[in-house]
């Protein structure tokens, strides 16, 4: 069933107490989640359970993060309305769906053919815009667009890659769970032409970013 139901809103606002009761705090953040129809974004085999907060398969060997990650990166990307955000991994496109729903003019790099394919008729269906979304390799980066006020990586990266260091704009913010089977989530904010202050948060489990050998 391809729509959103008072079933489908009453299950969100569980969501939303069970991520406030886990520490999400921002407004914007818990107001996206709230409205978005998750399930939506989910194969229909999942849809009964699209509202609990876990990762599910989306297909090429992928998945859509856990609510409480999204929740968790939104967060920690201190977001203001019209920021200009790279994506690395558009997935199924809820994090996405999430960002333009927080007022940022996003950018979201994908390198799974069918998964970028999806997002393209998906997002815009369920009323979202991002700017772009490209079919790439998110280790280069989208340099034609850089700076960046904020970055986030939905996969795990072995470590941060130097195009996406490159093309984060002074001020800015980039969010990235670094590290091979765990993860490290790891803030790094560029505070001239050549500094960059590194802080590390919790573990967390992400799919790898993949390199163009994988
Ligand atoms: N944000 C997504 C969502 O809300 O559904 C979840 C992303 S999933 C955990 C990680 C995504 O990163 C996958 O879709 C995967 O194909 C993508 N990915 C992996 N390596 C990549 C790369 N080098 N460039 C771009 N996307 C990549």
């Amino acid at each position: 069933m391809n729509k959103d139901t008072p079933k489908h809103q009453g299950k969100r606002r569980q969501l939303v107490t069970v991520l406030k009761q886990k520490g999400i705090a921002q407004v914007e953040v818990l107001n996206a989640i709230g409205d978005i129809p998750r399930h939506l974004f989910l194969d229909s085999s999942f849809i009964d359970h699209a509202y609990q907060d876990k990762a599910f398969p989306i297909g090429a060997e992928q998945t859509i993060s856990q609510p409480y990650t999204v929740a968790f990166q939104s967060e920690q990307l201190q977001l203001k309305q019209g920021m200009k955000v790279l994506e690395i991994g558009t997935g199924s496109g809820y994090q996405t769906a999430v960002l333009c729903h927080m007022g940022a003019r996003v950018y979201s790099i994908e390198r799974q053919h069918e998964l970028f394919r999806t997002s393209l008729k998906r997002l815009p269906a369920l009323g979202f815009k991002p700017k772009k979304l490209i079919f790439g390799d998110g280790y280069k980066g989208f340099p034609k667009q850089a700076p960046y006020d904020r970055i986030i990586v939905t996969a795990g990266a072995p470590a941060v890659p130097e195009a996406l260091l490159a093309q984060l704009a002074v001020g800015g913010r980039m969010v990235i769970p670094v590290g091979d089977t765990n993860q490290k989530m790891t803030v790094i904010a560029r505070t001239s032409d050549t500094d960059f202050q590194k802080l590390v948060l919790g573990d967390f489990r992400f799919v790898p970013l993949l390199g163009d050998k994988n």
